[in-house]
């Protein structure tokens, strides 16, 4: 489950240039967190990967701002005007079958681990 949850993400991390060591780093400690999580509660393993995808989002937010592709991963490249913004995971409760949406239009971008390069 976590493997899975891991190598959708870190897809989605490649998908958009920014998986580096930093990045890998940070979905790490997401994924530890989050392992121990889901041995507390079985029936969550739903929404693992959502989850860890949004851990992973605010780190970077956290780390970067909302100034580069990092910060901002992954960026909305549908909206071709108004502010640079972040997909986000839709269900927000991180599952089942998460998917990337933009919030100004509600496009369903693509299913989590799936982003175009
Ligand atoms: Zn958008």
């Amino acid at each position: 489950m976590i493997f899975e949850a891991r190598a959708s993400v870190l897809a989605d991390l490649e998908a958009r240039g920014v998986a580096n060591a930093g990045t890998v780093s940070v979905l790490d400690e997401a994924c530890s967190q989050r392992r121990w999580w889901v041995e507390q509660w079985p029936e969550g393993a739903t929404y693992l990967a959502g989850l860890i995808a949004q851990d992973v989002q605010d780190a970077l937010v956290d780390a970067h701002g909302r100034t580069d592709r990092t910060g901002l991963w992954p960026l909305c490249e549908g909206c071709s005007d108004g502010p640079l913004h972040a997909l986000h995971i839709e269900p927000d409760l991180g599952g089942p079958d998460p998917a990337w949406v933009c919030d100004e239009t509600g496009t369903v971008v693509a299913e989590l681990g799936r982003l175009n390069r």
